[in-house]
């Protein structure tokens, strides 16, 4: 299989900020790649270099074959970008927003007409077509900012955390346009989140970053695999008694605890026989336990794993 994107050892630095540091990966044809992250890890500056939108101040990168920063103008033709908040014009309906841009785009009218029909019902837009973009749902207008990065039919699609400040149901409904798209356009997609969750759901390959670094990487499932044992996690009555409750399992030998208000997680090797162990202690600490639970480690325990804190913490930090 041939890589559609490569980056090598790209950096970026903002002033005293180290935006992007030294990250490589490579993206075959056809897959979808995830760069997961929270807030500020690096995940739209490199987008920003692979789509030529901003220069890399160290290492190299290709798209579709081209550099990206002596072939510029290759790498622009060859891509759809959609940004964070990517514009549509409130005041024209749908499919007037992607005829636009089917021009903007250079395609020609008899072209255009049936691509931008075509577009309307990948992205379940069919319905609402001519109406005008300001009585769309924000779910709606993400959906129609897609076709609208789709229209030219690029090889690659670069996608900016698509979701963000979309409700759970709109969500769900873009990640189904986006499995169907995905078949029925042939596209290799790059796209950001900070949704463990998302990144779980619709991408081949993961790349977790963190204060513009690579943190790990691989396939969903290998990541989870790569962590052996199971994660226990323990919900105390009285939330603020769980920071007394990580130094009594410090005493049994968890020493990597998080806390999530009253909700504790270790990662054990067998959760089956580390859970009663944990339960007679805190008990014996009087520590009153609501519920706990084991489970196979997730991308969250992952992203505890490798960068030291838990995915939660560094999104809202
Ligand atoms: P993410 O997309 O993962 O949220 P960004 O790539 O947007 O992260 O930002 C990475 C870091 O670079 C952050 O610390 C951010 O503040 C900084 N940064 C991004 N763009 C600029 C810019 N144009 N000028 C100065 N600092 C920037």
């Amino acid at each position: 299989m041939t890589d559609v994107i490569t980056a090598r050892n790209l950096s970026k630095r903002y002033g005293s900020v180290d935006a992007v540091s030294d990250v490589s990966f490579a993206v075959a044809e056809g897959e979808a790649f995830c760069l997961l992250g929270p807030n500020g890890a690096g995940k739209s500056t490199t987008i920003r270099m692979l789509a030529t939108l901003t220069r890399p101040d160290g290492g190299s990168a290709s798209v579709a074959g081209f550099d990206v920063r002596r072939q510029q103008r290759s790498v622009r033709a060859s891509i759809g970008y959609v940004a964070q908040s990517a514009g549509t014009d409130d005041y024209l309906t749908g499919r007037e927003n992607l005829l636009v841009q089917a021009a903007a785009q250079r395609l020609s009218r008899s072209k255009a007409r049936p691509r931008v029909a075509e577009l309307l019902d990948l992205v379940g837009l069919a319905d609402a077509a001519d109406r005008i973009v300001r009585t769309y749902s924000g779910g709606m207008r993400r959906r129609l900012e897609i076709a609208m990065g789709i229209v030219h039919e690029p090889r690659v699609l670069f996608l900016d955390e698509p979701t963000t400040g979309l409700d759970p149901e709109a969500r769900a409904t873009m990640w189904d346009e986006f499995r169907r798209m995905r078949i029925e356009q042939n596209l290799t997609v790059l796209l950001t989140t900070h949704y463990l969750e998302e990144a779980d759901q619709l991408a081949d390959r993961i790349l977790i970053v963190g204060r513009g670094r690579v943190v790990a990487s691989g396939t969903p499932e290998s990541l989870k695999a790569g962590l052996a044992g199971d994660s226990v996690s323990v919900e105390l009555t009285n939330g603020p008694s769980a920071e007394a409750a990580v130094g009594v399992l410090a005493r049994i030998g968890l020493a990597a605890v998080t806390r999530d208000g009253a909700v504790l997680r270790a990662q054990v090797e067998r959760g089956s026989r580390a859970l009663p162990a944990i339960l007679s202690v805190l008990e014996a600490a009087g520590l009153r336990v609501e519920s706990a639970a084991v489970a196979r480690p997730t991308l969250d325990d992952v992203y505890l794993h490798h960068a030291g804190r838990s995915f939660g913490e560094a999104v809202s930090r």
